[in-house]
């Protein structure tokens, strides 16, 4: 009995290992399509190298490789009658292949192999597909290797290991859930702001890959699908509901009170402008209101960002919303839309004047007034000052009310304030939380599961 107890949890134990290897294999076996640098004219060849030899691969079949071109260094092309043309470096033509992007050049090494393209290091495979008028490069390569080159560009390599943990796990997630977005094109990516920034081999950091190995696979998912992990730098202590700032609303990005990013790098900021700037901003984005004279916040959402606002202007007034008042002035300037604002009065002192027969003698703001009567001589503030009359004492008014001819904003955070907050995350790894409790706590009722698609 107790050998079959014994055998039962061997047995067990074997088939828990087996489950987490057929996991992170798994991973390896997703691949993605980047578009790197720019397009190219259809006449202009790109150099590709590597430091062992190049060979030509079937997309569908990588491990079995068609031809070893016995080079290192060549050049390709496009021809816009669909294929590409391999030459070596002294402009031989060695091999014509498909210019659907079915046929890939990559080293001896394969998948673990990196190629030099057009100066640039990249993991993995090359191929070129037709653009609109243009060529354009795509690296092939399996999903987690992409992943090295993005994630130094998207948070600070140096940061505590488990929020570059939680940020991994949200570009891997980005890049599953946004697999469709340049299909139309004939790839997944592109390597810019656009879709997510990738740098290749020559971007990685030792410490962002580690994040990536030690999440290996991981993603966000809710109710069993993968979720839109937006981010942003800094929710300034409460992070914004989707549908306050994209209209539609999704569950798991529902605003949380976010103590973690209160108080960090840049949580605060405040910045002034004249009402005439704010004007002459306001027309050049079609909007005319004249001279700006007053403005007012009508609205905020749960989280404290601005909703609704009016500006006032000499010609009429207008209602517009934060996020558009945030595009007009730039989304550096104006960081987030948790925001106030003060357009108030400032208190201007005036000089006194005192006329005789001979002379007008100017009393200014900072001097005071001396008065001799029988007794003495008394002191009194210009801005004290009062006449008796035969109507009466009426004060001499020598401080006046103007309006300011500046509005100063004063806010809080970075960003759209959607999903997770990069500083909050740092923030919590420093107080010793682990990246899933860091992605659950920015995304309402995930889960954080290995991809199986
Ligand atoms: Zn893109």
């Amino acid at each position: 009995m107790k050998k079959i107890i014994t055998t039962l949890l061997v047995l067990g134990i074997a088939l828990a290992f087996i489950g987490n290897v057929f996991a992170t294999e798994h991973a390896d076996t997703y691949f993605i399509d980047i578009k790197i640098g720019k397009s190219y004219p259809y006449d202009e060849k790109i150099k590709v190298e590597a430091t062992e030899n190049i060979m030509v691969y079937n997309k569908s079949n990588k491990d079995l490789e068609v031809l070893d071109l016995n080079v290192n260094s060549l050049l390709i092309t496009y021809f816009p009658t669909g294929r590409v043309d391999v030459y070596s470096s002294d402009s031989i033509l060695l091999y014509s292949m498909a210019g659907d992007g079915s046929v890939l050049l990559g080293t001896k090494s394969g998948v673990e192999g990196v190629l030099t393209i057009a100066g640039n290091r990249y993991r993995g495979y090359v191929t070129l597909i037709n653009g609109k008028e243009v060529y354009n490069v795509i690296n092939h390569l399996s999903v987690e290797k992409y992943l090295y080159g993005v994630l130094p560009k998207e948070f600070p390599t140096s940061a505590p290991i488990e929020s570059i943990k939680a940020q991994a796990v949200t570009a891997r997630s980005f890049s599953y859930s946004n697999m469709n977005k340049h299909i139309g094109e004939g790839f997944n990516l592109c390597d810019t702001i656009h879709c997510q920034v990738y740098a290749g081999y020559d971007g990685e950091n030792v410490n962002s890959n580690r994040a990536i190995d030690e999440t290996k696979g991981m993603v966000v998912t809710y109710n069993g699908k993968i979720a839109e992990t937006v981010y942003h730098s800094n929710s300034g202590g409460h992070t914004a509901s989707s549908e306050n700032v994209w209209r539609s609303k999704l569950d798991y990005l529902a605003g949380v009170e976010d103590p973690f990013s209160l108080n960090t790098n840049g949580s605060n900021w405040s910045f002034t402008m004249t009402k005439a700037e704010l004007s002459q901003r306001l027309i050049a984005q079609g909007t005319d209101v004249g001279q700006v004279t007053h403005m007012e916040i009508l609205e905020t959402f749960p989280s404290g960002r601005v909703s609704n606002l009016k500006i006032v202007g000499s010609n009429n007034e207008i209602n517009i919303t934060g996020a558009n008042l945030r595009t007009i002035l730039g989304s550096t300037l104006l960081k987030s839309t948790l925001f106030s604002v003060d357009t108030g009065t400032v208190k201007v002192e005036r000089p006194l004047f005192i006329l005789s027969n001979t002379a007008t003698t100017i009393i200014n703001p900072e001097e005071n007034l001396s008065v001799m009567s029988n007794n003495s001589v008394q002191t009194i503030e210009n801005k004290n000052v009062s006449i008796l009359s035969a109507n009466g004492i009426s004060k001499v008014n020598t401080v006046i009310e103007t309006n300011s001819d500046v509005i100063t904003f004063n806010g809080k955070g970075f960003g759209h304030g959607v999903g997770m907050s990069q500083y909050g995350a740092l923030e919590m790894s420093k107080a010793g939380f682990t990246y899933d409790q860091i992605l659950k706590f920015y995304y309402t009722g995930v889960d954080i599961t290995t991809i199986n698609r």
